[in-house]
């Protein structure tokens, strides 16, 4: 069995939810409530194959809590699927959302299944098939779903037209309120303009501040994963200036070949009459390479090393964008650069975060790094409920606000109680989540 299916991340949410001591000044009857979930609904979704035969699949929604608003978070389609990660991802929503001071909670659903393998028609009966499981348990201000690992827009469109088609028929709700039941959903059917890119861009908002704060200059990155976070991370870093030195899939990584890249650099830039200010991988074409050949390995220009090797890279920044569980007491020794900011949900375990703690490492964890996703899918849940449709421009901007804001919130918690960032960023949202529940 793999490292990753041992650790039990749902035990580590609760690790990392505890680990500041004012949790303890909390009434005990709100500690209890945030340490568990409000409610898991666990059950059998059939359908029919195209082949006539009939399956079904196992499928969770887990809603966390509401005391700031609907629950809110992702279904994710993935033969890993167990409950105790889906209570874990649904901890963190809970906490992303209050670090990042958005009006929701947390929650998290998935179907136990490997999307690939099924055919369009069969993933869209499945996609159907577990909105009626749930469709009395959501909606604009119940809960509020979005992709995850295995779905994507195409997914959510089936699922919102399934919901309004359940809801018209018993209930007569209006139309905005179906699409604002589902963030994530394509363009053209309700979705928000940047929602594709938003938590790459956001995580670069972060990186941005953070690069002022510790007057980075134009760092070194290393990436491991390049799907929708990596990639998109890596593109924005790309044009910031700043160094994209390793990027990595499950097929491997790659390290700029800095002879190569520097000897034609200089001689590009001083054929342009330019001086040459960076180096750094160019992720457009690794992406059509990717595309091309299925892996960001043996790019031209570049040497293949493993996942292993990325993480242990002398570079100012490393990214994990990824998987949960990478980062742990058997690497955390070897890590050799100053900043890790957490793209993936969970991929450094806590014995881990104590390593790099102790070696002075700063690490933006995930709550904070990664919110720009679920920040875009709260301006998407507000443009549904008013009938807007908002400008790229106009998202990114308001995107920034919100990052930078909760990065500022969550150093200046860091420094005025001499924690680390992660411990900072859950100060800030349990102290958010308890007042809003103490009020009422
Ligand atoms: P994705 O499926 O698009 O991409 C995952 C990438 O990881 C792929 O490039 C894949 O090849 C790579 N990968 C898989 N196994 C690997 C391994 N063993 N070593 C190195 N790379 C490996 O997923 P994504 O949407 O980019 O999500 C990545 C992480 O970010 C997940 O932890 C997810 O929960 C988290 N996240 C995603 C979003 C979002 O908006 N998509 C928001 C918040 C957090």
């Amino acid at each position: 069995m793999t490292l990753y299916l041992m650790i039990n991340p749902f035990a580590n949410f609760r690790k990392q939810l505890e680990r500041d001591k004012g949790w303890r000044k909390i009434p005990q009857d709100l500690r209890e409530k945030l340490r568990k979930p409000d409610r898991v609904l666990r059950f059998k979704i059939p359908v029919k194959m195209d082949d006539g035969r009939r399956r079904e699949w196992e499928g969770f929604r887990v809603q966390y809590n509401q005391w700031r608003g609907p629950y809110k978070g992702g279904i994710r389609f993935h033969p890993g699927v167990n409950l105790e990660e889906l209570k874990a991802l649904a901890g963190w929503m809970m906490v992303k959302c209050g670090v990042v001071d958005i009006p929701f909670g947390g929650a998290k659903g998935g179907v136990v299944v490997n999307p690939k393998e099924l055919s369009g028609g069969e993933l869209e009966r499945l996609a159907r098939g577990y909105v009626r499981k749930v469709a009395e348990f959501i909606g604009p201000e119940k809960d509020v779903p979005a992709p995850d690992v295995g779905t994507d827009s195409r997914v959510m469109d089936w699922m919102v037209d399934e919901f309004c088609k359940i809801k018209n028929e018993k209930l007569k709700t209006k139309n905005e309120d179906c699409l604002a039941t589902f963030t994530g959903k394509s363009v053209e059917n309700g979705g928000s303009e940047g929602r594709r890119e938003a938590t790459g861009l956001g995580g670069n908002y972060i990186l941005e501040s953070l690069v002022e704060k510790l007057k980075l200059g134009r760092p070194t990155i290393a990436i491991q994963g390049f799907g929708n976070v990596g990639y998109h991370f890596a593109l924005f870093a790309q044009k910031r200036g700043y160094q994209v030195v390793a990027v990595s899939d499950s097929r491997g990584a790659i390290i700029i070949n800095s002879k190569l890249k520097t000897k034609n650099l200089n001689l590009a830039c001083r054929q342009a009459g330019l001086q040459r200010k960076t180096q750094s991988l160019n992720i457009e074409e690794i992406k059509t390479w990717k595309k091309k050949t299925g892996s960001v390995i043996n790019f031209p220009g570049t040497k293949n090393i493993t996942n292993g090797e990325l993480l242990e890279l002398p570079v100012d920044i490393l990214v994990p964008a990824a998987l949960e569980n990478v980062i742990t007491k058997d690497n955390a020794q070897k890590i050799k650069a100053k900043v890790i900011l957490e793209m993936a949900n969970g991929p450094t375990t806590p014995e881990a975060d104590e390593i790099l703690k102790r070696r002075q490492v700063i690490l933006v964890p995930d709550i904070l790094a990664n919110a720009g996703g679920v920040v875009t899918s709260y301006f998407e849940w507000c443009q549904n409920k008013k009938n807007e449709h908002w400008k790229k421009e106009k998202v990114y901007q308001q995107l920034k606000n919100l990052m930078t804001a909760a990065f500022e919130g969550a150093w200046q918690m860091s420094l005025k109680k001499g924690v680390d960032l992660r411990t900072a960023a859950y100060i800030v949202a349990v102290k958010r989540l308890a007042e809003s529940e103490f009020e009422k």
